[in-house]
């Protein structure tokens, strides 16, 4: 099930958590940039035709490229890489970037699932996280979605922010409960080196103790208001789970374009740089991805497959790398679930982590991939 994401690099401005690439957005350079991507698409077509079953505009702030760019995106998307009409096709989005007009034409083009960047329905929580929205403003971007057409809406909201309990967590829960999504995606708060955040720490953030009581706390009351979880940082209604990762977490191959975009195709991981001004001037033209390493290892599969709830069969891993390594996990996998069943559970066929474990995973993982 290959994928195709589409990194959108344009911020309106900096959050000082967040270290993905992106620069401040401008409407012309956003529109070269679109161009850019249909020219380097258009290369990859010729030079790696496969069909892809699933498109992600991931960023930045892919909601600030016009319906018309998006769409003729896609278009092109489908022309040479077969991408089926039903297809899953997200479009991440920021509130107040958009509105019911401009997500009615997004539906036309083909988008089918949105995710929106709630972060928080608490004011302070966003003012602390250097959000430009409200959170009356991020329901009503929902709540248009809805009317727009958009049957399949995912919320990203941020876990163990200064300031957060499980009581605001309980305010969280009943304010995602009354709106029309279908799935949600929880992060822990990371401090990242080399943003705001990193250089000076907000006051007050949880210790570590604290950050997995609030987690462990979301994983509860997300199940109260029926949005299962399906891995580590996912929460589905029945039948929404997202296609696209979905493919990640199976590691499966991917094509990435764009400034900072990751791919893994035959074997290879390969990423373009995180530089605008070289996608553009290189794009269509030369191969400018820089290569990382063979990916699909066993060390990998199994870190990516345990993420998710359902874990990993022992038999897809034996067909994948031989008997002989499924025996050597089946053997680990045992003796692990005997010493920490709270944590990893192993019933002769499939391995996976608990709620708490998915907490401790990188304590548990070398165990199992030494
Ligand atoms: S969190 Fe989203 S909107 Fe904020 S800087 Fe990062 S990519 Fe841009």
């Amino acid at each position: 099930m290959p994928g195709i994401y589409l990194h959108i690099p344009f911020c309106a401005a900096k959050c000082p958590y967040c270290d993905f690439y992106s620069v401040p957005w401008r409407r012309e350079l956003a529109e070269e940039y679109t161009a850019a991507l249909l020219r380097e698409l258009s290369r990859w077509a010729d030079l790696d035709p496969f069909r892809a079953d699933t498109l992600y505009f991931g960023g930045g702030t892919p909601s600030l490229l016009p319906p018309r760019q998006i769409a003729s995106l896609i278009q092109l998307c489908r022309e040479r890489f077969g991408l089926p009409e039903d297809g899953e096709i997200t479009l991440e989005v920021n509130p107040r970037t958009v509105d019911e007009k401009t997500l009615r034409e997004y539906r036309a083009a083909g988008v089918n699932r949105l995710s929106v960047g709630l972060q928080s329905p608490h004011l302070e929580e966003l003012s602390l996280l250097g959000r430009k929205h409200s959170p009356d403003q991020a329901a009503q971007t929902i709540l248009q979605a809805a009317e727009a057409g958009f049957t399949d809406i995912s919320a990203d909201l941020i876990l163990a922010l200064p300031g957060q309990t499980v009581q605001t967590l309980e305010k969280t829960a009943a304010f995602l409960s009354a709106l029309p999504l279908t799935h949600l995606s929880a992060y822990l708060l990371k401090i990242e080196e080399g943003t705001p955040f990193g250089a000076a720490p907000p006051d007050r953030l949880p210790d570590p103790d604290q950050a997995a009581e609030l987690y462990l706390a979301a994983v509860r009351l997300f199940d109260s208001i029926g949005f299962s979880q399906y891995e580590i940082s996912s929460f589905a209604r029945p039948g929404f789970e997202g296609k696209h990762n979905a493919n990640y977490w199976d590691c499966g191959e991917y094509l990435g374009v764009g400034a900072a975009a990751h791919s893994f195709r035959k074997g290879r991981r390969f990423f373009y740089p995180r530089s605008v001004e070289d996608f553009l001037r290189t794009a269509g033209t030369v191969s400018l991805p820089v290569d990382d390493g063979p990916g699909g290892t066993p060390e990998e599969y199994l870190i990516l497959r345990l993420r998710l709830i359902r874990g990993l069969s022992l038999s897809a891993y034996a067909s994948r790398f031989g008997e002989d390594a499924a025996l050597a996990l089946r053997q680990k996998s045992d003796s692990l679930s005997r010493k920490i069943p709270h944590l990893f559970r192993f019933d002769g066929e499939t391995l996976s982590l608990t709620p708490e474990g998915f907490l401790l995973s990188n304590s548990i993982f070398p165990y199992l991939t030494d």
